[in-house]
């Protein structure tokens, strides 16, 4: 099971950077400096040059930086409340309920953009360009992840929106929510229409 503080690093290096390439530096991290107080502690240089194959050597201070104010604040370990998540440099909303829901398994609220975009389908919300702030996708989102497996359905959806949803052609017929989608329905009634929500 991934611990918080896995899956703190994981996301911080998921930002803005594809999974396929997070994926190989995050091993290399995590083996290299298995908790807070290692990473607290890493030599700048060395962790540079861990994360240098996404091109974006900044986010090594950042993830020193991070360590080290959970060290100092909280006895280093990776707070579990939404506040304390994001009082540290760099984490959001979205970093935050991830921690919370794939690293401690409580009910946090984690949509990206191609989330968002899928349970808008889901629902025939219409939304604007920031979908992952909508109330009524949040909203949705807490009422889809049951209380026990958080992680599972969580990474589920994440995994359906990204391979099926896609933005402009989504693959309905490869998709396990096409039976409940509004979207798919619309799609079945008018076989042209394919468009956004
Ligand atoms: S059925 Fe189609 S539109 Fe609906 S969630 Fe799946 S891929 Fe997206």
């Amino acid at each position: 099971m991934p611990s918080p503080y896995r899956i703190l690093v994981a996301e911080v290096l998921l930002r803005k950077t594809r999974a396929a390439q997070a994926d190989v530096i995050f091993t290399a991290i995590v083996e290299a400096y298995p908790n807070i107080a290692h990473l607290a502690s890493a030599n700048l240089s060395h962790l540079r040059a861990l994360v240098m194959p996404i091109g974006l050597p900044r986010r090594a201070s950042d993830l020193r930086r991070i360590a080290r104010l959970i060290q100092a604040r909280h006895d280093g370990h990776v707070p579990a409340d939404a506040e304390s998540l994001q009082a540290l440099p760099g984490i959001g909303p979205y970093i935050a309920g991830a921690v919370l829901t794939c690293g401690f398994g409580k009910a946090g609220i984690a949509v990206d953009g191609p989330l968002a975009r899928m349970l808008a389908r889901v629902a025939g919300i219409r939304t604007r360009e920031r979908a992952h702030t909508d109330r009524r996708i949040l909203s949705l989102y807490s009422q889809l992840i049951p209380r026990e497996s958080r992680r599972l359905y969580h990474w589920s959806l994440l995994d359906v929106a990204a391979a099926r949803c896609l933005p402009r052609k989504p693959l309905c017929d490869q998709c396990p929510l096409v039976a409940v989608c509004a979207l798919a329905s619309r799609r079945r009634r008018n076989p042209v229409f394919s468009g956004r929500v």
